[in-house]
């Protein structure tokens, strides 16, 4: 196994500037593939100097549209027309590809792409024999509806837990590794409001809390960069109870599991907030962040990606980061909107972020998107070449702002 990555690696990532990405970057696979702290870029930059500076960390949400011969193999497989082992070669084929195409974007942090993922928040459990499809509904700005599985009997276990991605991209990946993993806050929802009959709901959630633990201890010992919990019901909670109590149960229950992490892995852990991804709409963006930040911040958890890009009054939410998060929380401004389908520039992204550092120090500054583009695996809504586009601009906007603040 590796050593986890110091905390100075963490925080930044040395660029050179001025030379051609693909003509400099050696990061060498060997035992610390896919973990390799020390990753030095160089990014093509429209001056004819060559300079290091560093960078300010950028990183991924997490997934990326799977290709169409993947989307078509799920079904054919579950038409029976083909094996489960093509579907693992389409699944494997799908994770080297995004893997490379991440790594050529330049980002210093990339994924797996979730390519191998149900969805972000059934990848767990999907499988497993005592779910039923239906459970609480989740309802979309568009009208469209995902319905959460429902919990049928006990006992409950994780059926494919989040390291065993993180095993098969390791296989490919050059640079650090982030993996995401559902909130234990979101599996709860499985369990149903009028019990179940022998298995109670502390039954459960002790199961839940444990099995989420394991996985993200295997993952933070397999050498991840970062484990980032998934907390889009966050937002959605304070729809769904107006009174916040929902959303206290949520952050509590998230803690229970966070707190069993020292806070030196803590510095390994990041949640993920926005207000929904699917198609072309979200669930919860109707709702005031105002309602959720103060709580999110309570999150024992050190680095925060957060939608940002996409809110309509980006000042104010700032204002509202600067007031509640903590000393010591990294804050990961979302400056790519997945949802809109034009690609943001470098110029765009860089002045983002500068308006960003009026709130928050670059010391506690990083970037990322919004959300996943693509966090069911049946949504085609976006291309994988738009993400791709989207990233490389995120991580040329981040090197553009990294330089206007002297990162040297
Ligand atoms: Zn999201």
């Amino acid at each position: 196994m590796t050593t986890p990555c110091p905390e100075s690696k963490l925080a930044a990532t040395r660029i050179k500037v001025g030379r051609s990405l693909a003509a400099d970057r050696k990061a060498p696979r060997g035992p610390g593939r896919g973990v390799a702290c020390d990753v030095s870029y160089t990014l093509a930059f429209p001056t004819a100097s060559v300079a290091t500076i560093v960078m300010l960390p950028t990183e991924p949400v997490g997934s990326i549209p799977r290709p169409a011969a993947l989307i078509a193999g799920v079904q054919d497989f579950r038409a029976g027309r083909i094996s489960q082992l093509e579907l693992s070669a389409l699944y494997d084929s799908a994770v080297r590809d995004t893997i490379q195409r991440l790594e050529a974007t330049g980002s210093p942090v990339i994924t797996d792409g979730e390519q191998a993922k149900h969805s972000f928040a059934t990848y767990s459990i999907y499988g497993l024999d005592n779910l039923s499809p239906d459970g609480v509904p989740i309802a979309f700005a568009d009208g469209h509806i995902r319905h959460f599985p429902r919990l049928t009997s006990g006992p409950f276990r994780y059926k494919t837990p989040a390291d065993v991605y993180l095993a098969i991209a390791q296989r490919y990946a050059h640079v650090p590794l982030k993996q995401a993993v559902v909130s234990a806050s979101a599996l709860s929802l499985l369990y149903p409001q009028g019990g179940i009959r022998g298995y109670s709901r502390e039954e459960y959630l002790d199961a839940l809390i444990a099995e989420q633990e394991g996985e993200i201890r295997r993952c933070l010992s397999m050498g991840a960069h970062v484990v980032q919990m998934d907390f889009t019901e966050g937002r959605l909670s304070i729809k769904l109870d107006p009174s916040r109590r929902l959303l206290q149960s949520f952050i509590d229950l998230n803690n229970l599991v966070l707190e069993r992490f020292s806070t030196e892995e803590r510095k390994r852990i990041g949640v993920h907030t926005c207000p929904g991804a699917d198609r072309h709409s979200t669930h919860s963006a109707d709702v005031d962040y105002a309602e959720l930040l103060p709580s999110l911040f309570e999150l024992q958890a050190t680095s925060f990606c957060v939608q940002l890009a996409s809110e309509p009054d980006r000042k104010r939410v700032l204002r509202m980061i600067r007031d509640h998060a903590r000393d010591g929380q990294r804050i990961f401004v979302g400056v790519i909107d997945p949802l809109d389908p034009r690609v943001e520039t470098p110029e765009e992204v860089r002045d983002r972020i500068l308006e960003a550092v009026d709130y928050i120090p670059p010391d506690r500054l990083g970037t990322t998107d919004d959300c996943g583009f693509a966090p069911f695996s049946d949504d085609t809504s976006r291309t994988r070449e738009t993400a791709f586009d989207k990233i490389r601009a995120r991580v040329a906007g981040t090197a553009l702002a990294s330089r206007v603040l002297g990162l040297e």
